[in-house]
């Protein structure tokens, strides 16, 4: 059975940067992981970040794909600059994805590390654009499919896909 990656706070662990969790109800998530098949994952925390920790956004509303590129930083709204946090915790979540063989990631939409289809757009104002956060470019990057926790039903035909494969 496919391995699946999942962001840790959709998984009810208190990781986020306001100290919270966001866990999902969805009932296939629930059914893999009494399968045993999530690993999750938190790549800001793994990056080195505390919780709480402030929201950071990544500038311009920029994807993730230019901060691997170097084009974009990832910073707080005092302008604190947590790229290197982002990065690391990017390269983890990669690590583990290829250590625990898996070709699927369930990820928190939005976040400027987890997002897959939206990110915020970098003025702390609650605006989102289209875009992927730093941890799902990277991961894409090496041929892992990221879903938000919206598209679980798409993860499921790409687990179907990649079965018969
Ligand atoms: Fe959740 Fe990802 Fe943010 Fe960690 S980095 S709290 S897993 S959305």
């Amino acid at each position: 059975m496919e391995t699946i990656l999942v962001s840790a706070c959709l998984m009810g662990r208190r990781v986020r940067y306001d100290g919270a969790a966001k866990t999902s109800g969805d009932a296939l998530l629930a059914a893999w992981r009494a399968e045993g098949r999530l690993v999750p994952f938190c790549p800001e925390v793994e990056g080195g970040l505390p919780v709480p920790r402030p929201p950071a956004e990544i500038e311009g509303g920029a994807g993730g794909a230019a901060v691997l590129a170097g084009a974009a930083r990832v910073l707080t709204a005092d302008g604190t600059d947590v790229t290197q946090a982002f990065l690391t915790g990017a390269r983890a979540a990669l690590a583990a994805a290829l250590s625990c063989g898996a070709r699927v990631a369930i990820l928190k939409e939005a976040s400027p590390s987890c997002g897959s289809l939206t990110i915020h757009d970098g003025t702390f104002g609650g605006g989102r654009l289209a875009g992927a956060g730093v941890t799902t470019a990277l991961l894409e990057q090496h041929g892992v499919s990221v879903f938000g926790e919206d598209r679980i039903p798409a993860a499921a035909v790409r687990l179907r896909e990649l079965s018969r494969s």
